[in-house]
Order: C-alpha cells, then structure tokens, then sequence
C-alpha cells in the first residue's frame, strides 16, 4: 500500500479526521506507528553467530527522521508532508529524545547497532527502559539544577515483546519485562532489535528533583541511569540495576538459543556477548550459573561463556573502573558471589600477582578484572587508548593474555551524523563526487581533488554559513540568546569532567575578556559555546558549570565586550542539540589531558562536518592529526607519556606536577586569579568560585595549568588562520574527506571479522 493511503487510514481510524485538518501531534503519532510497523515488519538479519551488545546506555536520539531514512521512507514522508502542508521537521520536533543515555558511550552503542543493521549482520542490543534518563538539566541563579527526564508516551518507539523474566535476587525476585525497539538497518532490508527490560510496576516521578527512595528497588530499580552512588543506598541499587539487566539479558540469550534448536553446551558456537565497560561485567557469573542449572557441569560451562564473552575497555580513569565490595554483591545476588570466588581463586592460580586479582585483600570485586581473564578479548577504542592499556594500565593483563588484547577505534554513523544532520553539506558532496559515499564513507576522500577548486570551497563556506544562521534561530528560540553569525563559533560539547577540561577553555574566554577591556580586540568576534551535563554529586564539574555561566552573564551584560565575544552553555546538551550544533561548528574543542580521553567521538562528528579540530595529542586525536596532516588541525599541549611520567613521578628530576609552579606565571595567575575577582563574585557564588580556584593552584589533577599557555598560543593561532577564508575552507574540505576512516560502518565490520565473526 502506498504511504499516502496507509498514512491517512490510521489518521482517520485514530482521530477520526483527514490529514490536512490533524495537529501535527496527531501527524507525528501517525507517522510513529507506520514507521514503528515497517521496521518491525522487516526480517532479521541471518548467520551462524548471534551478536548481544550489552551495554548500560544506549543514546539513541530521535528516531523518527533516522527510522525513516533507513527504511528508505524518507523522500516520500517529506513530499507526502509538503503535499499536505505540512513540515517533516515540524511534525519531528514533538517527538521526545529517548533518555536512555547520557554520553559517548551510550551514543557509541547506539552508532553500533545503526551500523550491525546496516550492514546485515545479526547483533541486537541489551539494556534497561529507563524512565527518567540521567536528568533534565535546567539553569538557575548560574547553577545546574535537574529535574526528570520522561519520555516514554502512551505511543512510543517501545513494543511490549510479552516476554518475562524472573530475577532472583537475594530474599526477593523481581520480574523483567522485555520491550524491544526494532532497528532497521539502511540499505540492508533487515532490522534488529534494542531489548530493555523493566520492572512491572514503574514508579511515578520523583515529587521533587530528581531525589527518590532507592530501596524501593521493586520500583526504582530503573528510573534513572546511574541513579548518585555517593552513598551505599546508592552504590547498592547500582549493583541491583546491573544484576537485574544482566541476569534478564542471559535467560533471553538462552532462550533464543534454545528456539533456534541449540543445546546450552553449544552456546559459543552460536553466541556471542560484547561487554560495553563493565557495568555489564556479571552477565559472565551469570552465564555460567544459568548453563549450570541447565546441567553443564562448572568447567563446561566456564569453557563455553569464557569462548563467548568479549570486554570493551572505555577509560583509563582508576575512579571509573568499576570495584564492589564483595559483600555488595553477596546481598544483591548471593548466587552469583561462589561463581565469582571461584572464577577468582582460578585466575590466582594463573597469575599471583595482586594487580590481576578479581577480588583484592580488601574484598572488592573488580569487574574489568573479570572480564579480562574470563573473556576471550580485551579491546581498547583508539589506537593510543589501547596502547596505553597494554604498555601502562593494564601491562600485567597483557604479559598473562597478549592475544586478547586489539584495538578497535571508534567511530559515528555518517548516516545520523552527516545525512540526517547536514542535508546541505550531504548535497554539495553529491554534486561533488556522487552518492556513493552515502554507502561506503571511504568515498569521502575523493573530495580532495576540488582543494583548489575556488568554486567547492566558496559553496562550503556557504554552507557552513547557513548552518550558523540556523543554530541562531535555535538559539534565539528556545534560549533567548541573539548571536552574530559572522563570529567564529568555537564549540565544546561533552559530558562535564575536569579531564575533559572545559575549565581551560574558561581560562581563554577570560584571556579575551581582559583583552578586549584593555583595547586589545581580536581580529573577528568569537562565539564560545558549551554543553554539557554534571553528574549530580561531582561537585567540581558543578561548579566549573557555574564558572561558564557566570563568565556568560558578565560578558552578555558587558557592551564594551559583547560585541567581540559571546559565551553560551546550551541547556540540557543532547543528541538533538549536537545534530544542531555540529554543522554549525567553526572550531571543534577536544583538549582533553593527553592519555585520559579513550577517544572520544564528538570530535569525529565535528570533522565530518567541515571543523577544524583543536586538540591534544589525545584518544582519536591522533588519528585525526595523522589523517589530515599538521596544516589541517591546531594540536598543543603535553604528549601522553609525560603525563603518564608526571603522575608516576618518574620526570627526569623526579618531579611530579605541581600547579603552583605554573600558577606564579605571570600570564597564568592574572586568569586564574579571575575566578576569585570581585567582578566574578558579583555575580557568582563566591563558595564555589574560590573552592574551583583552591583546587586549581592546589590540585588540578588534570593539569590545566600544565596546558594553558600552549593553548592559549594554538587557539590564537587558529583564530588569526580562520581569517583567510579560502585557506580555512580547504582546511575544512580535507578534514571531511578524511573523516570517512571514522564511520562506525568501518569499525564494526573490524569488530566482525577480529571479535565476533559472525558468519
Ligand atoms: C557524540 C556525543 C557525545 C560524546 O562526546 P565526546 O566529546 O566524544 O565525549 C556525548 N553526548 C552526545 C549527545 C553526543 O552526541
């Protein structure tokens, strides 16, 4: 049947009206269940392996426009609109953003699985139907505050499968509801599926905030993703989540193997589990102790699930490397905790050494440590990421187990992150060199032979041109905020970390801010934006949030400053803000403390879409440097083995890092001692503002003081370039050219033939 006829009939069966008298939310709740349907109407993907992505978030972002282009509907929903009078754009900006995630890693798997169908290949996803995501942020009084983030309506992308789980956890079970997302696949005619499980019962929103009763796991227990675990109320409903998603998650993988006429002691043969980080890590005990109860005795079992299980490292950060406390897990699933004794009394037999121990003299339980020696391969997700987990992090694990260990760099689906996002980018391409490239992103580098073509490059400006003039009226819309499209839009979005180091950038805001006072303007104004969400109980990432909005009001309320420099930090950063933000990026902030970014992907996304990156030598950072070459990226800053040197100690003269030293130069002090200026106080929360500027001259433990100057150097340098506008486009024309190593399509056809091989 035609879209038209389809389209109509459900409108007319559910609101009793013709489509060109609906609201556009009964258009767009039209348009969800037809997309819904064909994608679940499509077959899945055939082969001898079963991939399951387990992961604890998946960031989907919207799915309507991206469901639509993949089930090859796009084109026809859009004329159908028009014919109708209607906007595609305005009917999908009622539909809500899934809070199912909150970062790079979340985003990540949700590129991989966009990628898995794409390509055919058998792999669905495993996770849990968060209500409430991680928060809304909103701002107030220059602070972060957050508020739930529903998003699940009475029509949604979920489909109640039917299907249930019994979880046991220590003194209750709790049953998991299985709904699934279908994820079509473009190109491929086939779709997969997102399986999340929830509880029967959902709690309602908190009344307040985001504070709620975390032992009420029967209901909690998936509210929000990665609910405060400051305290152990917490930490405990942590382990619950995991427990609950992992256990939930084996029975399925069971089930489906038993539907497809498989014995359990087959089960490697037929399956396999990637480990997205380690909140996954216990689906490993679990495995064996539900191939047990099926009958296997314990080293069969340990055979199969350890031929079964692959790990993906994501952070070097020893605070993020999940450790619980034994006893943890001995309450919320005493089942598991002989298994894991077991598997840890094995992997002593192995190696004595105390840094591979699963369970160390305090009685912890480290997961990744689980995960390498049970698993059959470590991966890191960008090449200097993975050698610093074989040479420094992890080299224990590497001497025991060097075939495990590979690298598998990151990558984003062009399809979401150029097509969807950049319809004028992705046309000017087409002109340029076809649409092949919308199947195979290689394609991109034959954009190279028009670097000198004057014509390519003025089209580009233009572009990019048009992508700032409608970020504006975004802006203008929804914030308030009027900004001048002729400024060179530097932009910084990520999540909130000190390593990450959004508060270097403030250090630069304020170097221009004291320059313009005093005369010295810069050749261009500049346009700063931010995003980014705190994590509601780091205190520090607060209150370097509360330092970038304090540094936008003084500025927005400056008249002798504002017309040269703007700061703006987007409310509530996500997915649907980065499709805005990205095409309309000049500069593309990745200045992360070499060493401690694993990859990072927003810095591909930007590449792709024409910025130029400024950055450390850190995470895929070097592979873009390496791509583009020395003229087409702005690089500074320390390089990764001396930070590696300055925390061990090991400098030359054996000395580690110590702000002060850098705080007392001269170009230094005057910046940071802006913090605690009067001026800033004014408008701030003078608490905060001197806590964040103790810690800097104290602490600074990701060493922004130890960068600064070199960044302030590079970003100048990078500002005066911009000027040349035809040197800056061919800049940007190479950056996108070369963006195409950094498809996700690339990385999961290496996950398939280097890991999962599934046939
Ligand atoms: C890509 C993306 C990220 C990851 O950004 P990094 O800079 O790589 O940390 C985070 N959030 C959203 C919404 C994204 O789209």
């Amino acid at each position: 049947m035609q879209m038209n006829q389809q389209l109509s009939q459900i409108i007319r069966d559910r609101f009793a009206c013709a489509p060109d008298q609906c609201s556009s939310r009964q258009l767009y709740e039209a348009l969800l269940l037809l997309t819904r349907q064909a994608a679940r109407d499509r077959p899945a993907p055939a082969g001898a392996r079963k991939l399951y992505y387990f992961s604890a978030e998946f960031l989907t972002g919207k799915l309507l426009s991206n469901n639509l282009l993949a089930l090859g509907l796009h084109e026809e929903a859009r004329s159908l609109l028009a014919a109708w009078g209607r906007d595609l754009g305005d009917v999908e900006a009622l539909e809500p953003e899934p809070s199912l995630g909150n970062g790079g890693l979340g985003r990540l798997a949700a590129c991989f699985l966009d990628s898995i169908a794409a390509l055919g290949l058998p792999g669905d996803g495993v996770g849990l139907n968060y209500h409430y995501g991680l928060f809304r942020q909103r701002f107030a009084g220059n602070r972060q505050t957050e508020l739930p983030d529903p998003w699940i309506e009475a029509d949604s992308w979920l489909t109640p499968t039917g299907k249930r789980f019994s979880v046991p956890f220590g003194g209750f079970e709790l049953e998991a509801v299985l709904y699934d997302i279908a994820i079509p696949g473009a190109n491929s005619g086939c779709a997969n599926r997102l399986h999340l499980f929830d509880v029967t019962q959902p709690a309602p929103p908190p009344a307040e905030g985001i504070s709620f009763d975390k032992g009420d796991i029967a209901h909690q227990i998936t509210a929000f993703l990665y609910p405060d675990d400051s305290g152990e109320a917490g930490q405990m409903l942590r382990v619950y989540q995991q427990y609950f998603l992992v256990s939930a998650g084996a029975q399925l993988i069971l089930q489906e193997l038993e539907e497809r006429g498989f014995s359990p002691d087959t089960l490697a043969d037929h399956v396999v589990v990637q480990i997205n980080d380690t909140h996954p890590s216990m689906v490993i005990p679990e495995l064996i102790r539900l191939l047990t109860e099926r009958g296997l005795p314990f080293d069969a079992a340990l055979d199969q699930v350890r031929r079964t299980c692959a790990y993906t490292n994501h952070t070097i950060l020893a605070e993020a490397l999940e450790k619980w406390p034994l006893a943890f897990l001995e309450k919320a699933a005493p089942q598991l905790a002989p298994i894991i004794q077991e598997l840890d009394r094995r992997a002593k037999a192995v190696s004595a050494a105390p840094e591979t121990a699963i369970i160390d003299s305090q009685d912890r339980v480290h997961m990744a440590h689980m995960d390498i020696h049970w698993g059959f391969s470590v991966n890191g997700v960008a090449a200097l990421h993975t050698d610093i987990l074989k040479n420094a992090e992890l080299k224990p694990f590497y001497e025991l187990y060097p075939e495990k260990f590979n690298n598998k760099t990151n990558g984003v689906t062009f399809r979401r992150w150029l097509e969807a996002c950049n319809p004028a980018l992705a046309e000017l391409i087409d002109q340029c060199i076809g649409p092949a490239w919308r199947k195979d992103a290689r394609e991109l580098e034959k954009l190279l032979d028009f670097a000198g073509d004057h014509t390519v490059l003025d089209r580009l400006l233009e572009v990019k041109q048009a992508n700032k003039k409608r970020l504006c009226a975004v802006l203008q819309a929804e914030q308030g905020v009027l900004l001048d499209p002729e400024s060179v839009f530097d932009i910084q979005v990520k999540r909130l970390h000190e390593y990450k180091r959004q508060q270097m950038n403030a250090l630069y805001v304020i170097r221009k801010y004291l320059d313009i006072q005093a005369g010295r303007l810069p050749e261009r104004p500049i346009t700063v934006l931010f995003g980014a969400k705190a994590a509601p109980a780091y205190h520090m990432a607060k209150r370097i949030i509360h330092l970038i909005l304090c540094l936008q009001r003084l500025i927005a309320e400056n008249p002798q400053v504002r017309p040269w420099l703007r700061v703006v930090m987007v409310e509530n950063y996500n997915v649907t803000w980065a499709e805005r933000l990205i095409p309309a990026c000049d500069v593309s902030e990745q200045i992360s403390l070499a060493s401690k970014e694993a990859s990072g992907t927003s810095n591909m996304k930007f590449m792709a879409n024409g910025a130029v990156t400024l950055g450390t030598l850190d995470g895929a950072n070097v592979e873009i440097a390496q791509l583009v070459g020395a003229e087409n990226i702005y690089t500074f800053g320390a390089h990764s083995e001396e930070v590696l040197r300055l925390y061990r100690g090991e400098e030359p003269d054996g000395r580690s890092y110590r702000p002060l030293a850098y705080y007392h130069r001269p170009a230094v002090e005057e910046l940071a001692d802006f913090l605690v200026s009067p001026e800033l106080l004014s408008t701030g929360v003078p608490a905060e503002l001197s806590a964040l500027w103790k810690d800097m001259k104290s602490k600074d433990w990701f060493m922004a003081l130890l960068d600064v100057e070199d960044y302030l150097a590079a970003k100048d340098r990078c500002l005066r370039d911009y000027q040349d506008r035809q040197a800056w486009a061919r800049k940007m024309l190479v950056n996108i050219a070369k963006s195409g190593y950094f498809s996700s399509d690339r990385t999961i056809r290496q996950y398939n033939e280097e890991i999962w091989r599934l046939g």
